[in-house]
């Protein structure tokens, strides 16, 4: 395939082929970007052509990944991406700004932002005609490993923490995979699992691993790019996007970052939207580095109620910072209790979104009473996970409903006291 070049790695910037190395830099483990061949891309293809199609999923990028053409059309696979971007007025009233966009990755087909990688990590798997895929997670990333594979016939295995939330584990056993719960965190799930493969021979899709992760979220970037294309024409107003996500591991950010570098490259788009990064502060590895100035990450110990950000040891810390750094963007951190009240906020606009996904949202109501954003920026705020995946947290964010015996007289009592 002429436009996938190969690797270069992100810390020493060393070259590999496609057949040379698999996962991250021999040298110093440093994440691998995919280099693909912006040259040819620009020969071929136009951003019209990308504009006029009529596919609804992240296979209207296809000339931009560095993947064949899996076909499954007709599967769940083709249904992954192409979400929704939500105007919310009531809350960019709320906060003082003069619109806000939300775009709504609970609507994948498992339901969070990690779908689309797994989307291109299993279309992978089968160029390299890999038998098993195996994935450590806190539950999502899983969960669409689990269904895209489910979708297309292939096997997957899932390590996940024993206290990941019940809904995620539900979907990992419905989707068919060969689940096993580890008695440990994130963390210690994420290091068997590369054992596992190693010995077993199974293509891992891991987080900050496996370079194809980050490809295949960038086609989030994508999206935003063509939606903004489209809007920014009746907002003529704000010149730059900013766009606030959350972060964990630091792969969805890393690879919007991504996606948004090879706009830029293609010459397809003039200026980088800011990023922002939001962390909780009960995991904030990221958050640390970038405030002290630094790409070193120093692990923490994770204590977080958004089970899908919460890590010790952020495995793409490194381009994550880099992500806020060289778009003017920045981090934040939220408290947990924030990250609730914005489960709230979302939901008075029918958003309905876990833990981690509301985080961007606290995110960007601490960046607002800060000073950093104001009624003259365009901001979009990805909401990267269902409320669905974690119902017992969404009951913390809101008041417990009464119980009254089904008679007029006591929904009058309840009413009117
Ligand atoms: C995985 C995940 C994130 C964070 O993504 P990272 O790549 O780990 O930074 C955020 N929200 C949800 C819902 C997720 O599942
Ligand atoms: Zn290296």
């Amino acid at each position: 395939m002429s436009r996938f070049l190969g690797y270069r790695c992100s810390l020493c910037q060393r070259e590999y082929l496609e057949s040379q190395v698999q996962y991250t830099c021999p040298k110093d483990g440093g994440n691998l970007d995919v280099a693909l061949d912006v040259d040819h891309i620009r020969k071929f293809v136009s951003p019209g052509q990308i504009f006029a199609q009529a596919e609804p999923s992240i296979w209207r990028y296809l000339p931009l990944l560095p993947v064949d053409d899996p076909g499954f059309e007709g599967t769940p696979l083709h249904r992954v991406g192409w979400t929704p971007t939500f105007e919310t007025p009531r809350l960019a009233e709320e906060l003082g700004l003069k619109t806000l966009w939300v775009k709504d990755e609970s609507r994948n087909p498992t339901a969070s932002f990690k779908d689309r990688a797994s989307a291109v990590v299993v279309t992978r798997a089968r160029e390299i005609k890999a038998e098993v895929v195996v994935t450590a997670s806190t539950g999502n990333a899983g969960a669409a490993l689990a269904g895209m594979a489910a979708a297309i016939g292939q096997k997957a295995v899932i390590f996940a923490p024993r206290t990941a939330p019940p809904a995620k584990v539900a979907q990992l056993l419905v989707f068919g995979a060969q689940v096993i719960l580890v008695d440990g965190n994130y963390d210690s799930a994420f290091d068997l699992t590369i054992q596992a493969a190693r010995e077993f021979g199974w293509y891992c899709r891991n987080t900050g691993y496996n370079p194809f992760t980050a490809e295949g979220k960038k086609t989030a970037a994508f999206e935003i790019w063509e939606w903004w294309e489209k809007t920014r024409r009746q907002h003529p107003q704000f010149s730059r996007l900013n766009v606030f996500v959350s972060v964990g591991d630091g792969n969805i950010i890393s690879g919007l970052h991504k996606g948004f570098k090879d706009l830029l490259a293609l010459g397809w788009i003039e200026q980088m939207p800011r990023i922002f990064g939001v962390q909780s502060t009960g995991s904030a590895a990221i958050y640390n580095a970038f405030q002290a100035g630094t790409e070193q990450i120093t692990p923490v110990i994770a204590n977080t109620l958004a089970d899908s950000i919460s890590v010790d040891l952020p495995r793409d810390g490194v381009r994550a910072v880099r992500a806020a750094r060289e778009t003017g963007g920045r981090y934040l951190a939220v408290e947990d209790e924030k990250i609730l009240e914005a489960i709230a906020s979302l939901g008075k606009v029918g958003i309905f979104a876990e833990p981690a996904g509301a985080t961007s949202y606290a995110g960007l109501v601490q960046a607002v009473q800060a000073g950093w954003i104001g009624e003259e920026d365009a901001v979009v705020v990805l909401n990267t996970g269902s409320g669905l995946k974690d119902i017992k947290a969404a009951m913390q964010a809101v008041p417990q409903a009464p119980v009254i015996e089904p008679t007029l007289s006591a929904l009058t009592k309840h009413l009117y006291g």
